[in-house]
């Protein structure tokens, strides 16, 4: 058998390879996988981003809580000065007193700050506990489908091999330079081999040129596309 017309029969094996892997990529049970995947690792950040919201929280109502404390002590100071060394006068008193007032104020405002937290704290908690969940259910789907799909991508891997086995067993008495030629036109024209259709590249649907149509009324078995690359043959 002619070199082109071996490559011609070789194509069509390989083309049923590619047509098989194309299908096994499209498994319905492995993009599902896919996408329970996906939100897995939504669920993941989302739990990131609340615990580092957390930690940002319980900073500020550290802080907030030291603060507090600080001032308190410093209004039970002024208290005690005043009971055991009380002002000599009226305006000494009043300023005393004003300075109190201002920091039971801040106190209360701070104190505003760290229920808001408490309660922003526990509405994370809740947001946590719901994301885990929701985290825990997907899981088990992911596993379910992922014990189905183990089992189809099992059985359709000895598929895979046959047809593997069938394109190598093709490419027996074919050129290695030809095979070559093969592999390189399929990485930018698939299917590589094409036949002529009135005139035309069977692949790209180029017109050929005069020097090519040439060719083939001088018995030429093949050209090759100036546009796609494809060998187009004759026969
Ligand atoms: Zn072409």
């Amino acid at each position: 058998m002619e070199q082109y017309e071996l490559i011609w029969k070789y194509q069509q094996v390989d083309m049923e390879l590619e047509r098989y892997e194309k299908e096994m990529r499209n498994n319905g049970n492995r993009k599902e996988l896919i996408r329970y995947r996906d939100f897995l690792l939504e669920q993941q950040n989302a739990l990131k981003k609340i615990e580092s919201d957390v930690d940002i929280m319980s900073d500020r109502m550290e802080a907030l809580v030291d603060e507090v404390e600080r001032l308190t002590k410093s209004v039970s100071d002024i208290r005690s000065q005043l009971s055991t060394n009380p002002p000599q006068n009226h305006e000494k008193a009043q300023e005393l007193v004003s300075t109190v007032q201002k920091l039971l104020a801040k106190i209360s405002r701070y104190d505003g700050e760290i229920a808001k937290l408490r309660k922003d704290a526990d509405s994370r908690d809740r947001m946590q506990r719901e994301v885990r969940v929701r985290a825990a259910k997907a899981r088990a789907e992911f596993d379910r489908i992922k014990a189905i799909y183990d089992e189809e991508f099992k059985e359709a891997s000895k598929t895979l091999e046959q047809l593997k086995q069938k394109v190598a067993a093709e490419s027996a008495g074919i050129d290695k330079s030809l095979l070559e030629k093969y592999a390189t036109i399929k990485r930018h024209s698939s299917p590589p081999i094409t036949r002529i259709r009135e005139g035309r590249c069977g692949g790209c649907n180029m017109q050929l040129p005069a020097a090519d149509m040439n060719k083939i009324r001088t018995g030429e078995p093949y050209v090759e596309c100036e546009n796609c690359g494809r060998i187009i043959l004759v026969k």
